[in-house]
């Protein structure tokens, strides 16, 4: 998913045209003004913006949609900043000096970060947020320095205080959007597919999280910190990492504005529980989050490490155990009927050609079969150059159509050219068998049949 016209594909070397770019540019002026506007919003009356959303998420939008972004897009963005500041009349000294720390902060961790290859399946690893948040530090010190500095010299509070505030506002906000960005579901498809996947984790993550509020009622001191923290868990252990995000963002977003400003006037000479009431929000996220991403590399493994243990290396089809285990599952329940091929004369292959042919002659083999077989069939590799076919019908007439589909489609048009590859099948039907063993054996003699009688054919077995 891209905003960037002519960013993806083989166009991507050629000039996507005047029109495209500036409607690009034009939305991306757009999210720069609302962002903006969101955190003058939240200024309220402060010195500088208790919530700034703007910069994270700008960083975040230009790394996921503007692949092709430079100065221009930095620009845009800074003009969006100042329009904002413009219309709600501040003054333009005030303007400058914070939104060239904002920018600042933007243009470097645009920087560090756009050559990671950030994307919904970048962040895959327990390993990935630490990472993606040291790559932010030189942005957010950076930013947090010329941010304290301006505030100093705009006759605001001690330059160390307002330093470290800054940096920390920072954190929470790059802690927790641009990860939400980054991990942003490439179509609404996506989403909802997951949404569905992992419903037993959001349900109950949603009902905790809406009892945050409930019991901040009730309660105060330093635990009202850790209440999302069953909700945020419960939720990262789904390894959904967008909805993670987005649910730590939530609770973040109102730790941040509820507790943190009441924090702010109790404890306004304090400043060190401001600190650690911030840095603890920064904490909690990013455990959540990383938490996430740790879950969605173990099933992310886990998933590739069943896919090995269940297909053929060569072929790709099911290996002998998985396709039993399965076979087994669908004759139970349909019943159907197994058909076991065997390639003819297929050591003369291996002998004239050479065994790498005879490999691809098998590969081919099985990708010719997948295009005959009926749908919902199963396709396995029993070994060497033996496979199995379970078929959903038990009628005879459509075994018999379907055996001869397969049996013939294989040797026209030949597999390879110049070679005329040939199968032998037996053909047993599940009716009247005890176990699958038992249906294997008897389409085995039926096989051995089918090779006595001159092969390139099939075979009935008997019903027991
Ligand atoms: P028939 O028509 O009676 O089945 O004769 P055949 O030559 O096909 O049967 P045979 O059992 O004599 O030979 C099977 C050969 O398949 C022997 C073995 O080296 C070869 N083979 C088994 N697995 C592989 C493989 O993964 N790759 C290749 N290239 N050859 C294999
Ligand atoms: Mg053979
Ligand atoms: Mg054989």
């Amino acid at each position: 998913m891209t905003l960037d016209p002519g960013a993806t594909g083989p166009s991507s070397q050629t000039d996507p045209g005047v029109g495209p770019l500036l409607a690009s540019l034009a939305c991306l002026l757009l999210v720069s003004v609302l962002l903006t506007w969101l955190g003058v919003v939240a200024r309220s009356g402060a010195s500088f913006s208790l919530l700034w959303p703007a910069n994270a998420a700008l960083v975040g939008i230009l790394l996921r949609f503007y692949p092709r972004a430079g100065l221009l897009h930095l620009l845009i963005a800074l003009l969006g900043f100042l329009l904002v500041d413009a219309c709600y009349g501040t003054p333009w000294r005030k303007s400058l000096l914070l939104n060239g720390a904002n920018i600042l902060t933007v243009a470097i961790a645009w920087l560090s970060l756009r050559r990671q290859g950030l994307g919904p399946e970048g962040l895959i690893s327990a390993t990935a947020i630490p990472k993606l948040m040291l790559r932010c530090q030189p942005a957010l010190l950076a930013g947090a320095l010329c941010g304290g500095a301006a505030v100093v010299w705009l006759g605001g509070a001690s330059g160390l205080k307002s330093t470290i505030m800054w940096y920390l506002a920072e954190l929470i906000n790059f802690s927790v959007l641009l990860p939400s960005l980054l991990t942003l579901p490439d179509s609404w498809r996506q989403c909802r597919q997951s949404l569905w996947r992992d419903r037993h984790y959001l349900g109950p993550a949603l009902v905790l999280l809406l009892l945050v509020p409930l019991l901040h009622q009730y309660l105060s001191g330093p635990g009202l910190l850790v209440l999302p923290v069953p909700a945020l868990i419960w939720l990262a252990l789904s390894g959904n990492r967008f909805f993670t995000c987005l649910a730590t963002s939530a609770a973040s977003l109102y730790m941040f504005t509820v507790l943190d400003e009441q924090l702010l006037h109790q404890w306004s000479k304090d400043a060190a529980t401001v600190y650690s009431f911030r840095a603890g929000i920064t904490i909690l996220a990013l455990s959540a989050i990383t938490t996430a991403c740790a879950v969605a590399e173990r099933d992310q493994l886990f998933a590739r490490l069943q896919q090995v243990a269940s297909h053929d290396y060569l072929t790709g089809v099911l290996n002998r155990g998985a396709f039993c285990e399965q076979a087994e599952q669908r004759m139970a329940r349909h019943g159907g009927a197994l058909l076991l091929i065997d390639v003819d004369h297929f050591k003369k292959i291996n002998d004239e050609f050479g065994h790498p042919t005879g490999d691809t002659v098998l590969i081919r083999l099985c990708r010719r079969l997948e295009t005959l077989l009926p749908p919902r069939a199963l396709l396995g590799r029993m070994g060497g150059e033996e496979f199995a076919v379970w078929l959903p019908t038990g009628e005879p007439q459509a075994l018999q159509a379907q055996a001869e589909r397969l049996i013939q489609g294989v040797a026209e048009p030949h597999l390879m050219e110049g070679m005329r590859i040939t199968v032998s099948g037996g053909l047993r039907r599940a009716q009247g068998a005890q176990t699958l063993s038992e249906l294997l054996a008897d389409a085995d003699l039926a096989l051995y049949r089918a090779k006595q009688e001159g092969r390139h054919r099939w075979c009935w077995a008997p019903l027991a």
